[in-house]
């Protein structure tokens, strides 16, 4: 796609510091080195984000996904963990919108990583939490 960084990316008109790649995924370091080792792994067709995917691309990219992180983890002894996180949309920090995964290796728990989320467990009763569940439910289709 026109004006699209991440298929630039792939065409080999910007560079990147690739660490995998075939005919349905690239993997790259990201630039910001969340911290050492952050890696993107995206789809080289251009999909914006995860609402867009049919289920034979889902499938074939992340499918290649856990080969990659295994391959990132190896490559450092000091890795402990791994987040993986795929933002879709501005509100969440969704910033290139050509779909891609984060993989963040972690090394200490005060390492350059964060994410938190509330616990609100305390402020849905069972009804409201059965609306939630129908809502979704209904759009589920097949
Ligand atoms: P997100 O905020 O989830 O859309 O993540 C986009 C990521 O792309 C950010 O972490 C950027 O550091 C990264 N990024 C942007 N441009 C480049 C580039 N040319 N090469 C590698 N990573 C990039
Ligand atoms: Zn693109």
């Amino acid at each position: 796609m026109k004006d699209c960084i991440f298929c630039k990316i792939v065409a080999g008109e910007i560079p990147s510091y690739t660490v995998y790649e075939d005919d349905v995924v690239k993997a790259f370091l990201d630039i910001s080195q969340g911290t050492p080792g952050h890696t993107l792994v995206i789809p080289k067709k251009h999909v914006p984000n995860i609402f867009e995917y049919d289920e034979e691309l889902a499938a074939q990219v992340f499918s290649r996904i856990p080969k990659i992180a295994r391959a990132v983890k190896e490559s450092n002894p000091d890795i402990q963990g791994m987040n993986i996180v795929n933002n879709n949309g501005q509100i969440a920090y969704q910033s290139v919108f050509h779909s891609h995964f984060h993989l963040v290796p972690r090394y200490t728990a005060n390492d350059d990583f964060g994410m938190t989320f509330k616990d609100n467990s305390n402020k849905y009763d069972a009804d409201q939490l059965k609306a939630i569940q129908e809502s979704i439910v209904a759009k589920m289709g097949d």
